[in-house]
């Protein structure tokens, strides 16, 4: 009886130590080239503050409502499975993305999961997976809107986005099988991607230029690490090899508006030097390819993505870290571009397209990056993308989306397809809402890394973690702070091992260094702070030790580099890594918000308002009014008779939640 109780005993402890970091949103544990380790999905738990309360309307809200409209007659992409599966009858509604919209909703859901352990999201995933299993196809091939249409052949037409619907299955069935443990989704996903490879694996010439939009390449590599089957690692290689080899020319399986630049296919990746194109396309492409990266440490893949990541956000994003500034437009080589990058610097405010899914794409391959080398100022970029062209993606009580994050919006801006006067509560084109909302879900996961003795905090906000570090030792601290409405973080030490270990706290480039202290246990730390960097101390940590970290949040005043056209002369007003926007109804009545400007010597006053859109810091101050009141394209110079009132700021995220509004970030400058 003792013998078995230690053999069962050992086996547990075995067990567990196996999957001891091995649950993470990327699971990055074994791969080879890479320096900041995911923590386990789960680890980490929001406790107060601005993210708790944001996965809290997450969890109630977001996730739920969300899945009624996806599961019923409005969003219909449940009803798509449930007919190919035999179930139901009727004919595909939606994008040919919508597959894939839905599996980015169940992978909220898993997120969800894995906090509050509620058992009826599992079952209920249990009963969606079932139908999932029944629409796919007798060799592994799944795709609703190819098999319910009999006009449409499998792999005929780029755009129609199979590749994509794809990689949403295996990157949602990875995650469920690490949240659940179940395999019931996980098959699913390896029959497909047995498919795939049997499809694939040749290279055929007919096939080079699918996919279109490449999440396959990130959802692949997820699935090779859980299975180790090293056939989903070359095929995602495959993807990445097979792009820019196909003659740029209208072809049978491509239209002339969905080549060359646009899908990054006129220059081959490891040669780019330049992000190109449709924005979403790009970044969940160059993500898929960094994780190839994690596993095979090829110098040409890292090399083009440092020179890609750079010319992102040094030359083409936006302050609040959206990309893709035009809706149409053509790249320096003169391909038709949509949703896209365009030139260096060109940075339009009204027009700007900023996707939402870009955005977000924009951290996902920056937490990668930040997985690779371990910087700081690839978190940075991520905190950035959250607090700002993320988060306007959904409006304050969960409900309504943007599709488009423009950084001005007039009433008599006309508006094109997917723009928006204000949040809708259904898009057509759904792919941004659940791909937000499974963001909120999973920012807990970013939070932290696990380095190569310690660990680094990412993103500040009340949380508790509970992990083990890379030795397998146990670690459990909390985290209090008002992040990002106060710059003050306290970090408690719980529990951990006897040896020193390093805490790493990233020090933002925001803090431009001022100010800033660190200290443990009240006393100044024995650790380099300077902004942009993490700042490392190691210890031999013992429960009860406090690091307490200030950075004062001033707000600040903002200006573009001089190449930028759009903002000569204007300021933007950013505090911490939260960026402010003027609205409408914080000006009087038939006031445009082009008739803003911003005296120089503006003096911003902070607000904390715990009772407006949820709760958060605004700002006030006299700014100067002046309408232009001519039609005229042009007009000579008058000296303006300016009106000076007294208004609010609200952070750019919280824009469009009081009806509809004109919005601005960027202001002209008045230097007194
Ligand atoms: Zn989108």
């Amino acid at each position: 009886m003792k013998k078995w109780t230690v053999v069962v005993f050992c086996s547990v402890v075995w067990l567990h130590a196996s999957h001891a970091q091995e649950l993470g949103i990327i699971n990055t544990t074994k791969s080879p080239h890479v320096t900041f380790k995911s923590v386990n999905i789960g680890d980490c738990q929001w406790t107060s503050g601005f993210w708790a309360d944001k996965f809290k309307l997450c969890e109630d809200v977001m996730v739920p409502h969300m899945g009624s409209l996806l599961k019923g007659d409005i969003g219909y992409a449940y009803n798509n499975f449930k007919i190919a599966a035999g179930l139901k009858e009727g004919k595909h509604q939606g994008m040919h993305w919508h597959d894939g919209d839905f599996y980015k909703w169940m992978e909220s859901a898993m997120y969800v999961y894995a906090i509050n352990k509620d058992e009826t999201i599992v079952r209920d995933l249990d009963e969606i997976i079932d139908v999932i299993g029944k629409a796919q196809e007798e060799d592994g091939y799944l795709s609703t809107q190819i098999t319910l249409d009999d006009n449409k052949a499998r792999w005929s037409y780029r755009q129609f986005h199979e590749l994509y619907n794809s990689g949403h299955l295996l990157t949602s069935a990875c995650i469920h099988h690490r949240v659940t443990g179940q395999r019931n989704f996980l098959n699913i996903a390896i029959k497909h991607a047995d498919y795939l490879y049997r499809t694939f694996k040749t290279e055929p010439r007919e096939l080079a230029r699918f996919g279109f939009n490449q999440t396959q390449i990130m959802g692949l590599v997820e699935l090779f690490r859980i299975t180790r089957n090293r056939e989903y690692l070359h095929l995602a290689e495959i993807f990445i090899n097979m792009r820019g080899k196909s003659k740029v020319e209208p072809h049978a399986t491509v239209w002339h508006k969905a080549m060359g630049d646009m899908v990054q296919e006129r220059t081959p990746l490891r040669k780019s030097k330049e992000a190109v194109g449709h924005a979403v396309l790009a970044l969940y492409y160059y993500a898929g390819a960094a994780d190839v990266y994690a596993e095979t440490g090829e110098e040409a893949l890292i090399k083009a993505l440092d020179r890609l990541w750079e010319n992102v956000v040094n030359k083409k994003m936006y302050v609040t870290g959206a990309v893709g500034q035009t809706h149409h437009g053509a790249s320096s080589k003169v391909d038709f571009v949509h949703e896209a990058f365009i030139s260096d610097y060109m940075m339009p405010n009204l027009t700007a397209y900023n996707e939402t899914c870009a955005n977000i794409c924009n951290a996902m391959f920056s937490y990668r990056m930040l997985g690779i080398h371990g910087k700081s100022k690839y978190a940075d970029i991520m905190e950035l993308v959250l607090y700002n062209s993320a988060l306007s993606g959904i409006s304050a009580d969960g409900t309504h989306y943007f599709y488009t994050n423009p950084l001005r919006r007039t009433l008599d801006h006309a508006m094109d397809t997917t723009d928006q006067q204000t949040r809708e509560p259904y898009i057509p084109c759904f792919c941004c809402p659940p791909n937000l909302v499974r963001t909120i879900a999973k920012v807990s996961g970013w939070a932290y890394s696990l380095t190569e003795d310690g660990i680094a905090v990412n993103l500040y906000g009340g949380n508790r973690l509970n992990t083990q570090l890379q030795d397998g030792s146990v670690v459990k601290l909390k985290q209090d702070s008002l992040y990002p409405w106060d710059g003050a973080v306290t970090i408690t030490m719980e529990s951990c091992k006897a040896a020193p270990f390093d805490m790493m706290l990233r020090i933002p480039e925001w803090t431009q260094g001022k100010g800033v202290q660190l200290l443990v246990n009240g006393k100044k730390a024995r650790a380099k702070v300077e902004a942009g960097t993490y700042a490392t101390i190691k210890l031999a940590w013992k429960k009860g030790d406090v690091i307490t970290l200030h950075m004062p949040m001033e707000a600040k005043l903002l200006v573009g580099h001089p190449r930028i056209e759009e903002v000569r002369n204007q300021a933007a007003i950013k505090r911490g890594p939260v960026v402010y926007c003027i609205e409408s109804p914080d000006l009087p009545n038939n006031t445009s918000v082009l008739d803003v400007y911003l005296p120089s010597g503006v003096e911003l006053q902070t607000h904390d308002q715990p009772d407006f859109l949820g709760g958060m810091t605004t700002l006030s101050a006299k700014v100067l009014l002046h309408a232009y009141d001519k039609e005229d394209m042009y007009s000579p110079v008058e000296k303006p008779n300016w009106t000076e009132v007294k208004t609010q700021f609200v952070p750019y995220f919280a824009w469009s939640n009081r009806g509809v509004s004109e919005m601005t970030v960027w202001m002209p400058i008045v230097w007194e």
